[in-house]
């Protein structure tokens, strides 16, 4: 337990500790959305450049098992990890920040704690024992917190929602339990909000002292704060907080809102987070941190030399965090690329006839997708950028619409669709495996043996890429993997008839039977994948088929004039 302010911080290498785990704990105060998430990510960011391996960790206080349920538009993107599991956005963020491949013991529910102790209890288990809350919940998620540990030697946990609701409360009893229990030192790190007033002018710090007095009431002490806020904290009111929630006054850390997530952690390094963490965890002797590469991400990002704007195509598009992964993946393709993204949204059920609505954008990206809201429009967006030869980059459901507009307009294949919005078009050009054709080579249609919720494609797979596509050009490279997330594949059946036509399958699967990226030949730059490469981009890399689209975008603009 981090009971002791500053009691340890004088540290020193703890002997013999040197291959164990070190925890970090991250809870969040007074309001929620404080960017915990990020926090956490950032904090991973500066303890790996200090030469140490950093894992991850997000406890979810909701009872829904996966947020593979859960719309998007609500709740922000599905993010798929590499084993194939439905997490929670924020996992995008640590894979984003810290070169670290979550996996399905990286993020649990209540849903999924709940799940395993009543697995455990109708087997037997617990020997006839009242099954409770404490210690049986708890014992689990202490459980499942050591299973994302693997051999990092820091692992950050993070705790959704905020201190105070019922929902965290046996996520922060295992958390407190935890740290005593643990061989090696435990560090907490409280996330909480400090409002400026505009009209007094004035800053409070009354719902921090608050939100820490809550935590201290669970039994939980936090070694740092992190205070949110418009402006950095004077140092008396760093000293107010300080003494008013037992915490070091060094470490009430001022964490002022900046407009580039990606300078966080050198805002959270100048601010001392990783040298006051290495000392509590008693890993003084990690070297020096270097963020050289973090640098070079802030500094691409100030000086852009050119603009480009992309259209992104989508079902409804209130809630940008539905395609979080995809807003980063470009913004990370402007940084290879020098250029400036703006992303427009445009409301596929709005899109007129012609695709109007698009003219004036040097992109056109139609995004993953479910249901069949919006369907035409995302087909007309196709057919725009292919017939206007404006860059083409369709993701998922991206690259079946492009292939049914591809069959229907150049084909001549009429009314093709996907037998998810049709299940009785003459042309099936995206289906079920299961509906592709049957023993007799006829067209099988969806009955009672292949239903909506067939199996679902999911987690990281194979794919090899054709030699003279343009993908091959821009992976370098001819086999790559990627993350899949879909029930419907590109219909074998019509492959010949639609390549004779013009279309390039520039990617398969490993054993050769499922399309993976498909071309329109003669065209600038038109990709669909079947996979989410969003998934793989990160902003000090980048991602080649995001870079080759802005790449393209850019030169899209420099032609139009
Ligand atoms: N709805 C489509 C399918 O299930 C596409 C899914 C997606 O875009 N992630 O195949």
């Amino acid at each position: 337990m981090g009971g002791h302010a500053g009691g340890w911080h004088s540290g020193g290498v703890w002997p013999g500790l040197r291959d164990m785990t070190r925890y970090v704990f991250v809870t969040g105060g007074v309001v929620s959305s404080l960017g915990k998430g990020l926090a956490s990510a950032s904090i991973g960011a500066i303890l790996e450049a200090r030469g140490l391996k950093v894992g991850l960790t997000k406890l979810d206080p909701y009872i829904n098992v996966d947020p593979g349920t859960m719309s998007p538009y609500q709740h922000g993107e599905v993010y798929v990890t590499a084993d194939g599991a439905e997490t929670d956005l924020d996992i995008g963020h640590y894979e984003r920040f810290v070169r670290f491949r979550a996996g399905r013991h990286n993020n649990y529910t209540t849903g999924q704690i709940y799940e395993r102790v009543i697995r455990k209890e109708r087997s037997g288990d617990y020997l006839g024992a009242t099954v409770q809350v404490i210690p049986h919940i708890t014992d689990e998620i202490k459980a499942a917190i050591r299973e994302g540990a693997g051999d990092n030697d820091v692992m950050l946990v993070e705790i959704g929602g905020t201190v105070g609701d019922i929902e965290s409360l046996p996520f922060l009893e295992a958390i407190r339990q935890f740290g005593l229990e643990n061989d090696a030192p435990c560090a907490y790190v409280h996330l909480t909000l400090v409002p400026y007033l505009e009209t007094s002018g004035e800053i409070k710090t009354k719902p921090t002292q608050h939100s820490v007095k809550e935590l201290r009431s669970i039994g939980i002490q936090p070694d740092l704060l992190l205070c949110r806020s418009k402006r950095p904290l004077p140092q008396d009111e760093r000293k107010k907080i300080a003494l008013f929630t037992n915490v070091a006054e060094d470490a009430v850390i001022s964490a002022v809102d900046l407009d580039n997530i990606y300078e966080i952690p050198l805002w959270l390094h100048q601010q001392r987070v990783d040298e006051l963490l290495v000392r509590r965890l008693g890993l003084d002797d990690a070297r020096p941190a270097d963020l050289g590469e973090w640098r070079a991400v802030a500094q691409a990002r100030r000086s852009p030399e050119t603009e480009v704007r992309i259209a992104m195509v989508g079902k409804y598009t209130g809630l940008t965090d539905a395609y979080k992964s995809v807003n980063e993946a470009l913004a990370h393709a402007g940084l290879k690329t020098r250029t400036s993204v703006e992303i427009v949204y445009v409301d596929s059920d709005r899109l007129g006839n012609g695709g109007d609505g698009l003219a004036g954008m040097d992109g056109v990206l139609v995004p993953g997708g479910f249901g069949l809201r919006g369907i035409e429009g995302k087909i007309r967006a196709a057919e725009y950028a292919r017939r206007h030869a404006v860059p083409y980059f369709g993701i998922c459901l991206g690259m079946q619409v492009a292939a049914i507009e591809f069959a229907r307009n150049v084909a001549h294949l009429e009314s093709a669709n996907s037998t998810e919005f049709d299940a009785a078009t003459p042309h099936p050009v995206i289906a079920l495996i299961t509906e592709w054709n049957d023993a007799t080579g006829a067209v099988k249609r969806r009955s009672e043996d292949s239903d909506l919720g067939g199996t679902m494609r999911l987690g990281e797979q194979g794919c090899r890429l054709a030699a003279g596509s343009a993908a091959r050009a821009m992976y370098r490279d001819d086999v790559i993997r990627e993350r899949h997330r879909h029930r419907y594949e590109f219909n074998n059946t019509y492959k010949e008839r639609l390549c004779d036509a013009g279309l390039v399958v520039a990617g398969v699967s490993l054993d050769g039977q499922l399309v993976e990226i498909i071309e329109v030949g003669g065209h600038p730059w038109f990709v669909g994948c079947q996979f989410h490469p969003e998934f793989t981009s990160v902003p000090r890399d980048g991602h080649p088929l995001f870079i080759g689209f802005i790449g393209a975008a850019g030169r899209f603009r420099r032609e139009r004039g």
